[in-house]
């Protein structure tokens, strides 16, 4: 067990601090602060960060912190953690860590003993899911599916049944394949779409999958998909599925029923006649 006191520690820390997804104007005055005093910036992409800098006057160093090389220059951010720099992780637009690059370094931080410390403000998926009109809670952040359609359809396949609002992030060049795909997995549920959020054409598709596909085509910009949860629940499969007839009433046989009682019970379980139980398992 570990225990952060995240206002009440001597150590180096590392910041998590939200950068605007449009709006300048989301810029908090902490997360600004914030960027002014640390040591170091660890951003997904710097010459992105290096123009928000610039905006709000933050001359603190900058050093990249992505995808590629999340390996080695993790291990490079805990040794300046370990001299006693402070550190802010930021990615090109909202939260870091939520499909942003992040979390190897959080994990590999708070393993270390540093205090991990987010600097909240802008999301994408969340300010979404506010304003969308379908149940806020309980929700579940896929955010994206695979580019690939046969790992795409299994990944819907495997959600099918889940009843939470469920959020994802989309391209808008994948957007109406995604949603063709979703019409023919999950059904014709409710859906919204919310496009260029906090931005001058900011735009929210309230409908079916299949109203929304039918303007799909005029979409650009940037999206978050938020889907209905499932009504539907997965039928559980029967405990005799993998019998047959015979087996099944021998079963009941077995458990000391007549033969007579035991074809009136796997008839009800089976939906069928009596007198068709009967005759497979005594004539046929
Ligand atoms: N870390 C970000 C966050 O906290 O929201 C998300 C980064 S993810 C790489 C980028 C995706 O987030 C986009 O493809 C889009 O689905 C969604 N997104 C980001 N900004 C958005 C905006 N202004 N409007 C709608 N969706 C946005």
């Amino acid at each position: 067990m570990e225990i952060q006191k995240s206002f009440k520690q001597d150590g180096a820390c590392l910041y998590l601090v939200a950068t605007p997804i449009g709006n300048l104007g989301d810029m908090t005055p902490r997360c600004i602060e914030i960027l002014k005093s640390v040591d170091l910036i660890a951003a997904e992409d710097t010459r992105h960060t290096k123009k928000l800098c610039h905006v709000f006057e933050i001359t603190t160093p900058l050093t990249s912190y992505h995808e590629h090389n999340k390996g080695s220059k993790g291990e490079h951010l805990i040794t300046l953690l370990a001299e006693g720099k402070n550190i802010a992780l930021v990615s090109d637009a909202g939260l870091p860590c939520i499909s942003d690059p992040g979390y190897e370094v959080v994990a590999a931080a708070i393993e270390a003993g540093y205090a991990v410390v987010p600097i909240p403000g802008a999301n994408a998926a969340l300010s979404a899911l506010i304003a969308s009109g379908l149940v806020p809670q309980p929700f579940l952040f896929y955010g994206f599916l695979n580019r690939i359609k046969s790992k795409k359809k299994k990944e819907l396949e495997d959600l099918k049944y889940q009843p939470f609002t469920t959020i994802y992030y989309e391209s808008p060049h994948r957007v109406k394949e995604t949603l063709e795909t979703m019409l023919t997995i999950l059904g014709n549920r409710r859906i919204v779409i919310a496009r260029e959020l906090t931005k001058q054409y900011e735009e929210f598709i309230r409908g079916t999958v299949e109203e929304v596909l039918a303007v799909v085509d005029e979409l650009r910009g940037e999206m978050v998909i938020i889907v209905e949860g499932a009504v539907e629940k997965k039928e559980e499969a029967a405990w005799w599925q993998d019998f047959d007839i015979i087996a099944h009433v021998d079963y009941y046989v077995k458990q000391g029923f007549s033969t007579n009682e035991s074809i009136k019970r796997v008839a009800k379980e089976r939906k069928l006649a009596k007198n068709e139980v009967y005759r497979l398992y005594h004539i046929d």
